[in-house]
């Protein structure tokens, strides 16, 4: 690997966007790598390797694109930002095995994409620093639409990371905890300090890792209705599970059928929602729509 060649670093970072007048955008979030040694860390946790075909989202000046242009067999990228083309053209140019779509990840039809740039049967791997402001709906999709992909590693904002991996009875544990791991095996593999960005992010930073599950970590009969559950489980969160059911089911159930509910499920109403692991919560709601 040429390391000083690299795209992440403060030097060519400055040096690109003074030849092309380039502006970071906030409003896209726009804060780009400019230290290679967390982005060759990235890539080993994702475990990219010369066989392995990977999807980003952002790739901004290329910094990232460009390492995993050299681990990966092939990158297919999703630039929002049209004005980073002629930029991308140049940085990424002896490249081979990268192509730009410059399409909103949340428009676009990703399973096509797949289908189009990689062999039936390659392994894929999703690879990014996404755009804080929209982690959440771009990993929400990324799962809910249950894409051919392998694992995700992505830098995002170490709360949401937190969030994302957390474990019952712990403050950061909620239904996107469960959404998440619902579909995946989540960690956060690396904390990443501020100064690796240009400009720098007004929040701490995290690299989490998905381990796609082949098939959901617990049976439920009806998602939409566990999920549903799930959330008002969390409605107030100092309240007890009992309360919060009550509170939901106003219209639906009486107080009495929904302690006969919780004691099918063999769950004790006084109990708070955080406490619940997903076997649990999905239990409860396998008990309302058997
Ligand atoms: N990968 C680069 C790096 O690490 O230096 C840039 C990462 S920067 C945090 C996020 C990138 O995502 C920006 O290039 C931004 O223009 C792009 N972006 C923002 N919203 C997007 C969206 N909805 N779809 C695709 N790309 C988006």
């Amino acid at each position: 690997m040429n390391k000083h060649k690299a795209i992440a670093t403060p030097t060519k970072t400055k040096e690109i966007l003074n030849k092309y007048g380039f502006s970071f955008k906030k409003s896209l979030g726009q804060n780009f790598i400019i230290d290679v040694n967390i982005l060759t860390k990235i890539l080993e946790k994702a475990e990219v390797t010369k066989e392995v075909g990977v999807i980003e989202i952002g790739p901004g000046m290329g910094a990232l694109t460009e390492q995993i242009a050299i681990h990966a067999k092939q990158v297919v990228a999703f630039e929002i930002d049209q004005r980073l083309a002629p930029i991308l053209e140049e940085t990424l140019m002896e490249y081979d095995n990268v192509s730009i779509v410059y399409q909103d990840v949340l428009e676009a039809d990703v399973a096509s994409i797949i289908l189009e740039h990689f062999e039936v049967g390659q392994k894929v791997k999703l690879v990014a620093n996404l755009p804080y402001y929209v982690t959440t709906p771009i990993l929400m999709k990324l799962l809910m639409a249950r894409l051919p992909l392998a694992s995700i590693t992505v830098m995002i904002q170490k709360e949401v990371a937190d969030r994302m991996a957390a474990t019952p009875n712990t403050k950061s544990y909620g239904s996107l905890s469960i959404a998440v791991q619902y579909y995946t095996e989540a960690s956060v593999v690396l904390h990443v300090p501020k100064t690796v960005f240009m400009p720098q992010p007004n929040v701490d930073s995290a690299v989490l890792h998905l381990e796609i599950r082949d098939k959901p970590l617990v049976e439920v009969n009806d998602e939409d209705f566990f999920f549903d559950l799930v959330r008002a489980c969390f409605g107030q969160r100092r309240k007890t599970l009992r309360n919060n059911l009550v509170r939901h089911f106003t219209d639906e159930y009486t107080k009495e059928a929904l302690e006969i509910k919780l004691q099918e499920a063999n769950i004790d109403g006084t109990r708070r929602g955080e406490s619940l692991s997903i076997q649990e919560f999905a239990d409860l709601a396998n008990v309302f729509s058997g």
